[in-house]
């Protein structure tokens, strides 16, 4: 069992455990049951500042560390989350709701980016060339970007620090970590990982607080900081983006989603089941990938709305730490508010629930699995992030029907297809206006490939061979004559 003492014992700053300037804490609540199950300390401008002092103080030592040292430490942080893993999935799944299942997936995923950019670490090279006048050299070094701030959301407690974290670290900066206040437990639980795996003191540090808006743009107005990476909903990060034009700071953005998941005639009908039960179950619906708009194709419409029907229907709904749940309960009571009122208004707007499509009263945050079928395109949910357990499926008859239905959003971070014609695949692949594309699959994430959105969805992409380090660093062009 995960210590939930030691995850809490303080904010993590300069390498020690610490309490808040304060002396206030954030209560961290179970989501199964609404119970208290800890405290954290809660970060004012006071310690943020400290933050920056550690940071900065650590800068110089970790950038001149050798890369291969910083790439063995990070291989280290990978291996102590492997050894870890069972204690870490269950405080993600004490303190986020997801299904155990789900939690190990994610501490493997998240680990795989200390693995990833332990490997990248040692193969961040420069260029070298000659002027196309000839008249000098054009040499182009790669440098960390300086100190960062890193925030991330409650959805992927582990993964969501790890993607920006390793590598930060790798690229030879330091950083800043403002987790989610929902979902502290499991940042504070890896930075003893990392302490232990011997990241210095002030390489990286954590903190937690009520008061988001106040502690960014404290870290922000401190001209030695030069990153912001942040994770979370498009509105949060549209402010910061105004926030770190003030200051002319360097921005990677993973924002919303809305994916639209396309189901044509020609599909083979079970792995499109397969896969429409991973895109839109995986974290039961709390994901930014999550399939959101289900277009299915005439012919094959009412088969998929049955299979679909049947396999969320089976699904147990329960706490996520108990080992046999699929479906563990959503974050707070507001998400499950916002699920309710989606679900109603697609009704209203003649949509019919298969399954589900009620909220259930009692202890805990739960919503159940739920199908709908004959959505109509004016309801809310075509439009919003629905970041629950609900399908919305919606009926087309051509592609280029089916094209210009997915790209009706302002977002555009997933998108998932599926078609037995491989050139049909292709050809909507292209259009479709996404960062991402899953075709017969569904799911995108991975640590060596290039994730992040286009439109509303984001700027920059993180994981990746180079795209990740990239975000860490700038580029310095020497004009040389020899
Ligand atoms: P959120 O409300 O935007 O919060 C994300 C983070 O921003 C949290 O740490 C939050 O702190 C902090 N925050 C909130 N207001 C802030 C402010 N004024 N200044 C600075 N920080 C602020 O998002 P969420 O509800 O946690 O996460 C769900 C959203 O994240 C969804 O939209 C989902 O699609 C998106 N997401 C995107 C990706 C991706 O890779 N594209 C991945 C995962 C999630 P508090 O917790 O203290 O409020």
């Amino acid at each position: 069992m995960p210590d939930i003492a030691a995850a809490s014992r303080g904010l993590y700053v300069n390498g020690s455990w610490r309490p808040s300037h304060s002396g206030r804490d954030i209560d961290v609540i179970d989501p199964s049951t609404g119970k208290r199950l800890t405290r954290v300390p809660d970060a004012t401008v006071e310690d943020a500042r400290l933050c920056v002092e550690a940071a900065a103080g650590a800068a110089p030592s970790w950038r001149a560390t050798p890369p291969r040292k910083r790439s063995e430490i990070l291989r280290r942080c990978f291996e102590l989350m492997i050894e870890r893993s069972e204690m870490l999935a269950t405080l993600i799944s004490m303190e986020n709701g997801k299904a155990l299942r789900d939690a190990r997936g994610e501490v493997a995923y998240a680990a795989e980016f200390f693995r990833w950019n332990a490997e990248e670490a040692v193969r961040i090279t420069g260029e070298y060339g000659v002027a196309p006048s000839g008249a000098n050299r054009i040499v182009v070094d790669y440098q960390p970007i300086g100190i960062c701030l890193l925030i991330t959301p409650w959805n992927f407690p582990a993964a969501m620090a790890t993607r920006k974290i390793a590598p930060a670290l790798a690229a030879g900066c330091t950083v800043i970590l403002k987790p989610a206040s929902e979902t502290p437990l499991t940042a504070y639980a890896l930075a003893a990982i990392y302490e232990e795996a011997g990241i210095p003191p002030g390489v990286v540090n954590v903190l937690t607080t009520s008061d988001p808006g106040s502690i960014t743009s404290e870290v922000l107005g401190d001209s030695r900081v030069r990153k912001l990476s942040f994770t979370g909903s498009t509105g949060v990060g549209r402010h910061l983006l105004a926030e770190a034009a003030k200051h002319v700071i360097s921005c990677s953005m993973e924002l919303g989603g809305n994916a639209p998941f396309l189901v044509f005639d020609d599909a083979n009908l079970e792995a499109a089941l397969d896969g429409a039960m991973i895109a839109k179950m995986r974290n039961a619906g709390e994901a930014c990938t999550a399939a959101n708009r289900f277009y299915i194709q005439s012919g094959i419409y009412d088969a998929f709305a049955e299979g679909l029907r049947k396999r969320m229907a089976a699904l147990k709904v329960g706490s996520g730490v108990d080992g046999q749940t699929d479906c563990g309960p959503m974050i707070t009571r507001k998400a499950v508010e916002k699920i309710g009122r989606l679900v109603d208004d697609a009704k209203t707007r003649g949509a019919r629930a298969l399954c589900g499509g009620e909220t259930p009263s009692g202890a805990g945050f739960f919503y159940p699995p739920t199908v709908l079928v004959e959505v109509s395109a004016r309801s809310e949910m075509a439009h919003e992030e629905i970041f629950g357990p609900v399908a919305p499926l919606y009926r087309f008859e051509t592609e280029d029907e089916a094209v210009e239905r997915a790209n009706d959003t302002e977002y555009g971070l997933a998108a998932y297809v599926y078609t037995g014609d491989v050139a049909r695949g292709l050809r909507v692949s292209s259009s479709l206006e996404a960062g991402m594309i899953a075709l017969n699959r569904g799911l995108v994430s991975d640590p060596a490939a290039p994730f992040g959105g286009v439109k509303q969805s984001g700027l920059g992409r993180e994981g990746g061979q180079h795209h990740g380090i990239a975000e860490f660093m700038e580029a310095k062009y020497i004009a040389t004559s020899f």
